[in-house]
C-alpha cells in the first residue's frame, strides 16, 4: 500500500513517516516497503540501522533490488535484536555447525549401508553355494555346517529351499556394484 503524503486528512502516512514524525510525501522513498499496517518491520531496521543509513542504502540500489535489500535488512535488524552479540552471524554459526553435525551423522548412516550390503552380499553367495551343491545332488541331503562358512547362520537349510523362497531370486546383482 502506497501512501499519499499530499496534505489530504484521508491520507495515511507510511509507517517509516509515522515513527520517524514527518510529513509523508508522494514519492516517499520508504512508503512502497513500510506500510501503515506493519510499523514494527521498520522500528526494528530503524533502531538498528537507522533511517538515513535505510534511506542511503536504498538510493544506492536500482528499484528492482529495493524490495530485496529492505527484506535483508529487516531481517538482520531482527537477528541484532535477538542476538546482540553475534546477530545474523549466529544464526550463520548455529546453522553450520547442524549442517557439520548431520553430515556426521549422514556419514555413519552410510557406512553402517555398505556394512548391511557386505554381509548381506556375502550370506547370498554362501546361499547360492548351497542351493548349487543341493541342485547337483538333491537325493543328499545338505548339512549347514559343510558348506556354510558364517557361525552365525542357524537357519535350517530345508527352510532356504522350500518353494515359496528361492534364494537365487532374491539376488539382485545390479544392486551390488
Ligand atoms: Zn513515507
Amino acid at each position: 500500500m502506497k501512501c499519499k503524503g499530499n496534505g489530504k486528512a484521508a491520507a495515511t502516512p507510511c509507517a517509516a513517516c509515522k515513527i520517524l514524525r514527518r510529513r509523508c510525501a508522494d514519492k516517499c522513498l520508504l512508503a512502497p516497503y513500510f506500510p501503515p499496517n506493519n510499523p514494527h518491520k521498520f522500528a526494528t531496521a530503524h533502531h538498528v540501522f537507522g533511517a538515513s543509513n535505510i534511506l542511503k542504502m536504498l538510493k544506492e540500489l536500482p528499484n528492482d533490488r529495493r524490495a530485496d535489500a529492505v527484506l535483508s535488512m529487516v531481517y538482520e535488524a531482527n537477528a541484532r535484536v535477538r542476538d546482540p552479540v553475534y546477530g545474523c552471524a549466529g544464526t550463520v554459526s548455529q546453522l553450520q555447525h547442524q549442517i557439520s553435525h548431520l553430515q556426521s551423522q549422514l556419514a555413519a548412516a552410510q557406512a553402517e549401508l555398505l556394512n548391511l550390503r557386505t554381509e548381506q552380499a556375502n550370506f547370498l553367495s554362501v546361499l547360492s553355494l548351497l542351493y548349487a551343491s543341493a541342485g547337483k545332488d538333491a537325493a543328499e541331503p545338505v548339512s549347514p555346517s559343510t558348506d556354510c562358512t558364517d557361525p552365525h547362520e542357524d537357519h535350517d537349510v530345508e527352510d532356504l529351499f522350500s518353494d515359496e523362497m528361492d534364494p537365487l531370486m532374491l539376488w539382485n546383482p545390479s544392486e551390488h556394484k
